[in-house]
C-alpha cells in the first residue's frame, strides 16, 4: 500500500509530489496531459511584489524563504534544469517613477526585495531606468513537470489518464484505484467547479492567454515588466504576457487577447516581433484570492491542495510544505487557505 494518490500533475500536483517524496511518503501521481493547462501555458515567473500596484504578495517572504532551495533540491533529483533566479527587471519610465521605486526601500517590507537600479543597458528597451526586483526569478514550468513525471515513471511512481472520483472505493481504511491501494487521496487537478468531495468550493477561475513571439533584434536576456512581461526563452523568442478575462472561461486564444499583448509589446520595446505561437489557460483562482487546502468532510481520508491562482510557482514550495505538515496531522492549516473558512 502507497502513502499517497495524487490526482493532477500541474504545478500542484508536481511540487507537492516532490514535497511529499523527499519526505520520505511512498506517492504515486496521475495526470491527464491535456495541452493547454494553466501550467502548461504560465510563464513560472516568481515575484513577491504585485508590481502594478507596489504591493508585496501575502506571505512572501516566508515563501521566499523555501522557494530556491526547493526548487533546486527538485532539480538535482530528477537531474533537471529548469530553475532560474535572474531577477526580474521593473521599467521605471521616468525620474518620478524611479523615486516611487527607490523610496518603497525605506519601507522596512520592502527593504529586501528593492534590488539595484540601473542605467538601462538595452538600447531597445523603453525605460528611464531599471529596478531589479530582489527575490524574483523563474521556473520553465512545462520542463519541471516534464522532467520530474519523467523521473517519477522511472520509479513506477507515475501514470497518465483521467480519474473520476467514481472510480475510487474506499474500504478497510484505504483507497483502492486500479488494483492499487493507498492511505489518502489529494486532489490537486486545477480549477474544478464540480468536485463531489469538495463541493461549492468558491473558485473564480480567470483566463490567460499569452504570446510567443521571435525577434531577434530584441537582445534581451532579463524578464522585463511594465504592464506585461516579456520573457526570453533563447533563440530570440519571448513569451509576452499575459492577459486576464473572465468570459467565456474557455482556452481558445482571442484576436482582442494578441492585439492587446502586441499593443504592451510596443510600449516596452522598440523591436519588431514576429507571433509564433498563441496560447490560452485557465488560472484557479479563488473568490477570496487564497489557496484551498484540506480535507474533505464527506469522504473519508480525501484532501484538496488548490486556488493557486495566478502565483503558483511562489507558493508551492511554502504551501506543499504546509499541506505536508497537516496530513501528517503535525500542523493545522493557516485559516487563511483552509477550505473550512467558507463553511
Ligand atoms: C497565461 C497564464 C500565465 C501564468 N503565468 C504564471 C506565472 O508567470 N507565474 C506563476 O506562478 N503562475 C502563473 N500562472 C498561474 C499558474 O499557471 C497556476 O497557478 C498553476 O498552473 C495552477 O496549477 P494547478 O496544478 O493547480 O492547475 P493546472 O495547471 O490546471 O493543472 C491541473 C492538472 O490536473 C490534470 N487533471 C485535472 N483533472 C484531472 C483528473 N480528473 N484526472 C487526471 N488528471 C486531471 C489536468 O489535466 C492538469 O494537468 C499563469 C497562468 C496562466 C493561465
Amino acid at each position: 500500500m502507497k502513502d499517497v494518490l495524487i490526482i493532477g500533475g500541474g504545478i500542484a500536483g508536481t511540487t507537492l509530489s516532490f514535497q511529499l517524496h523527499r519526505a520520505g511518503w511512498t506517492i504515486h501521481l496521475v495526470d491527464e496531459p491535456k495541452e493547454f493547462t494553466a501550467s502548461k501555458v504560465a510563464s513560472g515567473l516568481y515575484n513577491p511584489l504585485v508590481l502594478k500596484r507596489r504591493r508585496v504578495v501575502w506571505k512572501a517572504p516566508e515563501m521566499l524563504d523555501t522557494l530556491p532551495s526547493f526548487y533546486r533540491q527538485m532539480e538535482a533529483e530528477c537531474n533537471g534544469d529548469f530553475f532560474d533566479d535572474k531577477p526580474v527587471w521593473e521599467v521605471l519610465h521616468d525620474p518620478g517613477v524611479e523615486n516611487d521605486w527607490v523610496a518603497l526601500s525605506d519601507l522596512p517590507k520592502f527593504e529586501p526585495l528593492i534590488g539595484a537600479v540601473l542605467s538601462n543597458p538595452n538600447p531597445n528597451v523603453i525605460a528611464h531606468k531599471i529596478g531589479e526586483v530582489a527575490g524574483s526569478g523563474r521556473v520553465d514550468v512545462p520542463k519541471m513537470i516534464q522532467e520530474w513525471s519523467k523521473h517519477l515513471k522511472s520509479i513506477s511512481s507515475f501514470s497518465e489518464g483521467w480519474v473520476e472520483p467514481q472510480e475510487l472505493t474506499y474500504s478497510d481504511d484505504s483507497w483502492e484505484w486500479k488494483g492499487q491501494r493507498f492511505k489518502r487521496v489529494i486532489w490537486t487537478k486545477g480549477f474544478d467547479h464540480h468536485h463531489p468531495h469538495f463541493p461549492d468550493l468558491p473558485f473564480s477561475p480567470t483566463k490567460g492567454e499569452v504570446l510567443i513571439v521571435k525577434s531577434p533584434e530584441l537582445n534581451l536576456d532579463h524578464i522585463l515588466h511594465g504592464g506585461v512581461f516579456i520573457m526570453p526563452l533563447g533563440e530570440d523568442l519571448y513569451k509576452v504576457g499575459a492577459t486576464y478575462s473572465w468570459d467565456p472561461l474557455d482556452v481558445i486564444p482571442t484576436s482582442e487577447g494578441k492585439e492587446h499583448l502586441l499593443a504592451e509589446w510596443k510600449k516596452l520595446v522598440n523591436a519588431e516581433c514576429e507571433v509564433v505561437e498563441h496560447v490560452a489557460g485557465i488560472r484557479p483562482n479563488v473568490k477570496d484570492r487564497k489557496p484551498l487546502l484540506g480535507k474533505s468532510t464527506e469522504v473519508p481520508e480525501s484532501y484538496i491542495f488548490n486556488g493557486l491562482g495566478s502565483r503558483g510557482i511562489l507558493m508551492a514550495p511554502w504551501l506543499s510544505e504546509m499541506m505536508l505538515n497537516f496530513v501528517q496531522g503535525d500542523l493545522q492549516l493557516l485559516p487563511e487557505v483552509d477550505i473550512n473558512r467558507f463553511s
